[in-house]
């Protein structure tokens, strides 16, 4: 069969190995991929914000079947234009996209179908955010609804940290996204990512990941896109994916349907684990980017018959067979990263990075030139290992990112302390 895979990211790199590794695909490509994407996918330069180009890839080139990988096309409704064009898609359509696309939409869902979740007020003037604010006082959280990549978040320690986030977002500090402003009651617990497949009524569970949001060791500095996941996750007992299962995903599921716009692809719930049991911090309506990369190496079952099951509605009866083995995944970032950051330094050491037992480098802004392998953005490179237990996993990452000779780019050294103290106490 032909697959279309949309995306150029470290997740549609390990989309990619994945579904490049099903006996059931004869054709693959990613458009427009990366330098890594290019070895599990012929990479072609279709513009992906041009829907009508999408399209036509499909009708010369008989695909069958598309894969979305990031959250704008989803937004910009490519699942409807292909399926309207005829063409079978795994992602869910604009409208059931807002589950990601709009914070408002998903906190009142929430509100309709009792599902745990922070208490929040929607604001479309600055003046009343603020008096919100000051009434309920810090800790708290400041939201734009909207897409912002992943920045349109502000977690406020001070009621004037809070206030001036304020102002920052009604004053076009994350452009239209702040038009609407979430104010957000703070949630503390840990925090980890809970993933299903979603065929617009049936939902089925993979496996559990946590990731690090912030750009430095020890959880400091700036939110980025995430600078480093694991799995499993062993705050995620199966008591609590049980609860997240029937208390988040089964009413969303429950209500999007009932709206007319079923939910199909899959479904990413950020979940905050609280003293009072699982809450909801947001949805995606992808795979998380760098969870999938972690996710993909433990999957052991055939990954296309499973996209296509939510596509067609048929995952009633599906089941997916994982790897007992534990996943990590480092992120190489560009120097400057979440801030400014330059392009086109040179990356060596990844082949022998690469001959570590269990390592898999996924690829995410990089560009290969004259045979070299170039940076190309802010977030750069996934490097994941595997092993018997998560600290084993660790221990492999590191020694790959050891390998890797790359003066312009920087990483976390903590990824997964959580799970290691974890195994370190056992
Ligand atoms: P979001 O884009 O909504 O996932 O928010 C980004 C990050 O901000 C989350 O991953 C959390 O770490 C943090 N966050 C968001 N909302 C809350 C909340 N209500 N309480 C505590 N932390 C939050």
């Amino acid at each position: 069969m032909h697959i279309l895979l949309l995306g150029s990211g470290g997740r549609e790199h390990a989309l990619a190995w994945k579904i490049a590794a099903s006996p059931l695909v004869s054709k693959l490509w990613c458009a427009p991929g990366n330098a890594g994407i290019a070895r599990e996918a012929e990479c072609v330069p279709i513009d992906i914000t041009n829907h009508a180009a999408v399209i036509e890839f499909c009708k010369s080139h008989a695909v069958d079947f598309v894969v979305v990988g990031p959250d704008a096309p989803i937004a910009a409704g490519i699942v409807d234009d292909l399926n309207s064009a005829g063409f079978k898609a795994f992602g869910p359509t604009k409208a059931a996209g807002r589950l990601e696309s709009s914070k408002s939409f998903t906190k009142a869902l929430c509100r309709a179908e009792h599902i745990p979740t922070a208490a929040y007020e929607r604001f479309t003037d600055r003046e009343s955010a603020k008096a919100y604010v000051l009434k309920q006082g810090a800790p708290i959280v400041i939201k734009a609804d909207g897409l912002a990549a992943g920045k349109g978040v502000v977690v406020a320690m001070s009621d004037e940290e809070a206030l001036a986030a304020v102002d920052m977002m009604f004053g076009g500090g994350f452009g239209n996204a702040g038009a609407e402003v979430v104010v957000e009651e703070f949630m503390q617990g840990e925090e980890a990512s809970f993933f299903a497949l979603c065929d617009g009524e049936h939902a089925l569970a993979l496996a559990t990941a946590q990731d690090h949001k912030r750009a430095y060791d020890g959880d400091k500095g700036p939110n980025t896109g995430g600078m480093g996941a694991y799995s499993p996750a062993p705050v995620m007992s199966e008591a609590i994916c049980a609860r997240v299962m029937e208390e988040m995903i089964k009413p969303t599921l429950r209500a999007l349907a009932a709206m007319g716009s079923p939910y199909k692809g899959v479904l990413y719930a950020g979940v905050m684990v609280t003293m009072d049991g699982p809450k909801l911090v947001e949805y995606n309506a992808r795979f998380g980017d760098p969870e999938c990369q972690v996710l993909m190496l433990r999957m052991m079952s055939d990954i296309v018959p499973a996209l296509i099951a939510c596509a067609d509605g048929q995952l009633k009866n599906f089941s997916l067979r994982w790897f007992d083995d534990a996943a990590l995944t480092v992120v190489m970032a560009t120097k400057g990263y979440p801030g400014d950051y330059g392009k086109g330094s040179v990356i060596e050491g990844l082949d022998q990075a690469a001959m570590i037992e269990g390592v898999e480098i996924f690829h995410a802004r990089t560009v290969s030139k004259e045979g070299r392998i170039l940076a190309n953005g802010g977030r750069v490179l996934n490097v994941c290992a595997t092993g018997k237990t998560v600290s084993e996993a660790q221990r492999r990452a590191y020694a790959a990112v050891e390998r890797i000779k790359w003066p312009d780019g920087f990483c976390r050294h903590d990824i997964a302390w959580q799970a290691v103290e974890s195994e370190r106490a056992q």
